[in-house]
């Protein structure tokens, strides 16, 4: 069995929305385990560092701003095919396209407020645990054998 680790971030509207608890729900009831948590006061370089791949777009300073805004709810969520599978539970980045089900389409509306955040590939989802959780992640393992037949 790979076992896959994605970074999901709920940003700062979420936090102020009160919709942790939901996200967290989405994921867990999947089959998803998590394998780190913590609320956090970003700074502003390390909200650069993780959107460094959008400096030049024009929304990036607002995007940065945003992210800085106030706390975040930054997590690793492991399990099988937890990157793809994970930008599905989230839906598209415009939250107006995103389907009905999908954290942004269920619960969001314009683009610069999409409320979470997903690695878009096994790859980024490795440097972005790297940025947020530098200390290491904890070691749960739940009982896999109700998830997953082998
Ligand atoms: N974003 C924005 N305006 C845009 C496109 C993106 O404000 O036109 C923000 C939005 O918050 C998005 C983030 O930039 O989630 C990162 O963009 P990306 O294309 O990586 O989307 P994501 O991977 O979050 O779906
Ligand atoms: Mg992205």
């Amino acid at each position: 069995m790979s076992l896959e680790q994605t970074f999901i971030m709920i940003k700062p509207d979420g936090v102020a929305r009160g919709l942790v608890g939901e996200v967290i729900k989405r994921f867990e009831q999947k089959g998803y385990y998590l394998r780190a948590l913590k609320l956090k006061n970003v700074e502003r370089e390390l909200a650069e560092e993780h959107y460094v791949d959008l400096k030049s777009k024009p929304f990036y300073p607002g995007l940065v701003e945003y992210i800085v805004s106030g706390p975040v709810v930054a997590m690793v969520w492991e399990g099988k095919q937890s990157v793809v599978t994970g930008r599905k539970i989230i839906g598209a980045t415009n939250p107006l396209q995103s389907e009905p089900g999908t954290v942004r389409g269920d619960f969001c509306i314009d683009v610069g407020r999409n409320l979470i955040h997903g690695s878009d590939a096994v790859e980024s989802a490795k440097r972005e645990i790297a940025l947020w959780f530098p200390e290491g992640l904890s070691n749960n393992k739940p009982f896999l054998k109700w998830i997953y037949e082998s």
